[in-house]
């Protein structure tokens, strides 16, 4: 992370993926919010993405106890409304009062054949119902291998911000998620973290302005616990991280959340 004059404040972001029931969702946010102290928010923000079927509750929950934990949706439709069974809106997400939505998942792109352009239409949806788009985006194994990551995460960003204007950034999040890394238990090397995160801040530079590239957090995933979060939010551009199996576990997220704590 950078030095304590960054206008980006680090951010940990809980991705539950198909994990907790709406009962369990509250139980842990509970716990969560109980663990994560005053001192804890000011140097960090704090996201949960549950399931779409938990957002309600957690809805409820924070604004009952005006709890400063965010929380996000993990995916969103590409259409404004109608006859599409099993979708749901980014009125609808807005209406919860959403704070992000997740799009561009490699799991959404693997599983759900999402591709660039549809993720651009779903970016299209969230920005009209002034949400805030978390993007995600890396490359697979063979795409490393073959020495191609950085065009195919650039290629990634453009198709998926196509037409978003400067103005439109405002809120942008960018997640560094290299596939071969997700729930995989292979981390990143903290620098190869910082070469991509580096590149992807260079080309919202070049594609917006530099104060787009300075203020916009691009966050790192792919297996990030407690013991490996600290070197990689050493690296400059690396602003925060994308947890997902580590976060199921509060006490760990919460370990996780504490990383500046760490000696
Ligand atoms: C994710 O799902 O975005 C993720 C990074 O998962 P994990 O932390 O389990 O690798």
């Amino acid at each position: 992370m950078t030095s304590p004059e960054s206008p980006r404040k680090p951010i940990m972001v809980g991705n539950w993926k198909m994990n907790m029931n709406h009962l369990e969702a509250i139980a842990y946010v509970q716990k969560l919010a109980f663990g994560v102290s005053d001192k804890d928010l000011d140097r960090t923000e704090v996201a949960v993405l549950p399931p779409f079927t938990d957002l309600r509750s957690v809805q409820t929950l924070k604004e009952a106890d005006k709890l400063k934990i965010l929380f996000g949706a993990q995916d969103v439709s590409a259409h404004k409304d109608g006859p599409y069974t099993g979708e749901i809106s980014a009125s609808m997400l807005a209406k919860l009062k959403v704070d992000m939505v997740l799009v561009g998942h490699s799991e959404r792109r693997a599983y759900h054949h999402e591709d660039d352009d549809l993720i651009n239409a779903k970016i299209g949806e969230i920005l009209k119902n002034s949400l805030r788009p978390l993007l995600a985006v890396g490359e697979t194994l063979p795409i490393r291998q073959a020495g191609d990551a950085m065009s195919h995460v650039i290629a990634q960003l453009s198709g998926c911000l196509k037409g978003v204007s400067t103005k439109q950034t405002d809120g942008l999040i960018v997640a560094y998620e290299p596939v071969w890394a997700i729930g995989t238990g292979e981390v990143a090397s903290p620098e190869d973290a910082q070469q991509m995160c580096l590149a992807i801040r260079e080309w919202l530079s070049s594609r917006f302005s530099s104060t787009v590239a300075e203020q916009t957090r691009v966050l790192y995933g792919g297996s990030v616990k407690a013991s490996n979060v600290k070197e990689l939010m050493n690296q400059p551009d690396v602003d925060g991280a994308l947890v997902g199996g580590a976060c199921l576990d509060p006490a760990e997220f919460l370990r996780i959340i504490r990383w500046p704590d760490q000696l």
